[in-house]
């Protein structure tokens, strides 16, 4: 779950990380407003789910508020990157001494937290990585011990940072790393944290992503869940309490557990074809999911065959089959259907698929064979 800059800032501010004043515009007019209650100079932010806003046109100072009217006309229903801006952030300017690079990720490998620190903030972190790798202070971090007070100041002493930012620096990742931990975040950058010339570490932009598993635990995420872009595909699963992410293929998928849906996505690909989706239903494919899972796919016009792989665990294969069945009688497939179901009474399942064969539902024996008919159908 990506979040919008300013929400990413009051995440921040919540772990008492300093930022900057703003408010939230929709409009030219919510802009001015905006501008004259806050004082300018201010900061003109389009909030996009994407980064490199400044070199996009995304990112402008204001002297005036007449400035800050020039500037939202022009920045509102800009496309940055394929994202159109629909609102902005006005916050009040700083001024800048220096811009910093901070960051917390998982790295999945090493099984540790990785914090990352770099003199050289304010442009794209990949760009430093490749021209100047040396230049990005490392650590990484055992999710049992923390991280303590003493690493902090070593990490931030390793980064070459002018050392009046130091003090402030080790305050502040602190505070981020609390934030993307006790927050379940998966990302919280934060680039540039500047040093300004009155000396103060401050938080000029943030990238953050949670957890979207983790919001049971925190029911003030709903705010930035609402916020969320989909595609129309996206839109429709969400609704339907689907978890489906939207692919460029041919090939429909509907599978059970996260991993077996990667699996089909993979043995479509090792075929020859492109899956249209990765679609979990669950535990429960019973007629209503199925048939909001077959809805979903079924609208997608990219789609030219479906590709159903249920192996049945807790879920019994005539509960599977009699969902398919059951979907096929209330929604109008348009593709054909090739169905591969396991595990759990997958003959009873298939007994009962078997009057319902034709062109449009099939069925195959393994996952493999299954892949191969519905790839060269998509084709
Ligand atoms: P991004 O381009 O999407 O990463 O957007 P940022 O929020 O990082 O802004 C881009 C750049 O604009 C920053 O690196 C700064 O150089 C500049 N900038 C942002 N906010 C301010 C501000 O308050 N004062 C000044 N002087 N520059 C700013
Ligand atoms: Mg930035």
């Amino acid at each position: 779950m990506d979040l919008f800059e300013y929400q990413g800032k009051q995440f921040f501010a919540s772990y008492g990380m300093p930022v900057s004043e703003g408010a939230l515009a929709m409009t030219v007019e919510e802009a001015v407003g905006a501008a004259e209650r806050l004082g300018t100079p201010v900061m003109v932010k389009a909030q996009v789910h994407t980064g490199g806003r400044g070199k996009a046109g995304g990112v402008k100072f204001a002297a005036t508020v007449d400035d800050v009217r020039t500037h939202a006309q022009n920045i509102l229903g800009l496309d940055i990157r394929g994202h159109v801006v629909k609102r902005l952030w006005i916050e009040v300017a700083s001024d800048i001494s220096e811009e910093y690079y901070a960051s917390f990720t998982l790295d999945r490998s090493a099984k540790m937290h990785l914090g990352m620190l770099s003199a050289e903030g304010g442009v794209e972190i990949e760009t430093v990585a490749e021209q100047n790798p040396e230049a990005i202070s490392k650590v990484w971090i055992d999710p049992v011990e923390g991280l303590t007070e003493g690493a902090a100041r070593e990490w931030v002493a390793g980064a070459n940072l002018n050392p009046d930012a130091n003090e402030g620096t080790v305050d502040v990742l602190q505070k981020l790393y609390i934030a993307y931990v006790e927050g379940d975040a998966d990302l919280c950058e934060i680039n540039p944290l500047i040093l300004t010339p009155d000396k103060r570490v401050h938080v000029l932009d943030a990238k953050v992503t949670l957890d979207g598993n983790s919001t049971f635990r925190h029911p003030d995420y709903a705010e930035f869940e609402e916020t969320q872009e989909r595609d129309e595909r996206e839109e429709a699963a969400y609704a339907a309490g689907l978890q489906y992410v939207g692919l460029e293929g041919s090939v429909g998928v509907i599978a059970n557990g996260a991993g077996l849906a990667m699996s089909t996505v993979d043995v479509i690909n090792q075929v020859g074809g492109r899956p249209a989706n990765f679609l979990d239903i669950g535990g429960g494919a019973n007629a209503d999911v199925m048939a909001g899972a077959m809805t979903v796919i079924n609208n997608d016009p990219n789609v030219k065959s479906i590709f159903i792989n249920i192996f049945g665990g807790i879920t019994r294969g005539e509960e599977v089959a009699n969902g398919i069945i059951e979907a096929m009688a209330r929604v109008d497939i348009d593709s054909p259907i090739v169905v591969r179901l396991d595990g759990t009474n997958a003959v009873e399942g298939r007994t009962l698929l078997k009057p319902h064969l034709s062109d449009k539902l099939m069925m195959a024996d393994t996952m493999l064979e299954a892949a191969r008919v519905s790839v060269e159908l998509a084709q």
